[in-house]
């Protein structure tokens, strides 16, 4: 059998690793920030309805250009933000992953350069490893928000193609403000990504409304798969001038978006209400367990999205361990003495904090 190392591989590929969130190994599963409640007997029974009609007509490839589910993202996505966006400002695909994918294909590549600022979503430099384009990671502030003053200047020296910004922030939960993405965008000689896969967890206003200020920089990308509860459904979308879907369709593959996956996300759709009931009980979770946390004796990230980053630890991998080993799966990182948790159900919760209360007491 051969090995890796033996194929002719990308040298930029050489030596990296695929992205690998365990799935499964615990009862509570607090790892990969997903909505812990799944969907309602409707919702199910809708998608299911939505998926039959789909597969009478399996013979034919899917709307290419996914037109009937783009304007229902657009309206959603109007009514979520206040920002009143047309279906030719949006673009799908399958999860956000996709999207930006995509969009480094179009205006990364080889000879461009990506930045970032780190700690942030580790799928960013994979995705540009991907791409083979060059990722610059520019380390936040001691408190892990963005310093804009380091942002600006490293910007002005490295002059990247392609800006990430994740508002709220994964790993930490930090939002970025309105005036500091303006500074970022103002600077920026390419494009600035606003990765907003939380956005429905934050009373932040979507960077959406800078949309018409900055045509040519800013696109907003955003996820069903958080606070949509569609993990399993993969689909992601961005939001834009429409220059940039243009863009997107010169590099999408045709017929990307199944007719299965349209029909799914254009079902799940028409029970945004209902599906988003859950993200306040969610975000009232998050800071019930941030309380607690804090009450015994852990140092928490201010967060607006469905998890939290909390220390301090000796050694993470062991506390990770731990938890692991009581019935909890959270996240090891790879952030100096911390872990990453996602708010689940109330009683994975309950449980979470049982355990975090006794392990406070030991040398972990
Ligand atoms: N962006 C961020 C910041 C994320 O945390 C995630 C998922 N972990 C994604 C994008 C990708 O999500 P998906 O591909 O499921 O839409």
């Amino acid at each position: 059998m051969a090995r890796l190392e033996d194929l002719p591989l990308r040298d930029n590929l050489r030596g990296k690793n695929p992205y690998g969130a365990p799935q499964e190994g615990a009862p509570a599963r607090l790892n990969v920030n997903e909505n812990p409640y799944p969907p309602s007997d409707a919702l199910v029974e809708a998608i299911a309805e939505a998926a039959a009609k789909a597969a009478s007509d399996l013979n034919r490839y899917p709307d290419r250009d996914a037109a009937a589910l783009r304007q229902s993202l657009a309206a959603y996505f109007s009514k979520q933000t206040g920002v009143q966006v047309g279906a030719d400002m949006v673009w799908a695909a399958n999860g956000s992953n996709e999207v930006l994918q995509q969009l480094l294909q179009a205006f990364g590549g080889p000879g461009r350069k990506a930045m970032g600022f780190v700690p942030s979503y580790s799928m960013h430099p994979i995705l540009c490893s991907g791409t083979d384009t060059e990722f610059i990671g520019v380390q936040r502030a001691a408190d892990l928000s963005i310093d804009t003053e380091v942002a600006r200047a490293e910007i002005a020296r490295h002059r990247p193609d392609v800006i990430f910004v994740t508002t709220p922030n994964n790993p930490t939960g930090h939002v970025v403000q309105a005036e500091q993405l303006r500074e970022i965008l103002d600077e920026a000689p390419g494009i600035v990504i606003i990765d907003e896969a939380y956005a429905e967890f934050s009373s932040q206003p979507s960077a959406a409304e800078l949309l018409a200020e900055y045509p040519t920089k800013l696109v907003v990308s955003r996820t069903m798969s958080k606070a949509f509860a569609f993990a399993g459904g993969r689909l992601g979308y961005f939001v834009a001038d429409p220059a940039f879907v243009d863009a997107a369709l010169l590099v999408r593959l045709p017929y990307h978006l199944s007719v299965i996956s349209q029909a799914a996300a254009g079902a799940a759709l028409r029970f945004a209400d209902e599906t988003l009931s859950a993200v306040k009980h969610i975000a009232a979770e998050r800071e019930r367990i941030a309380a607690s946390l804090t009450e015994y004796g852990y140092a928490v990230f201010p967060s607006e999205s469905n998890f939290l980053l909390f220390g301090p630890f000796t050694d993470p991998t062991r506390a990770f361990e731990r938890y692991m080993a009581d019935g909890v799966m959270v996240r090891d990182i790879g952030i100096d003495g911390h872990l990453r948790m996602s708010v689940g159900l109330d009683h994975e919760n309950d449980r979470f904090l049982e355990l975090s209360k006794r392990y406070a007491g030991e040398e972990l």
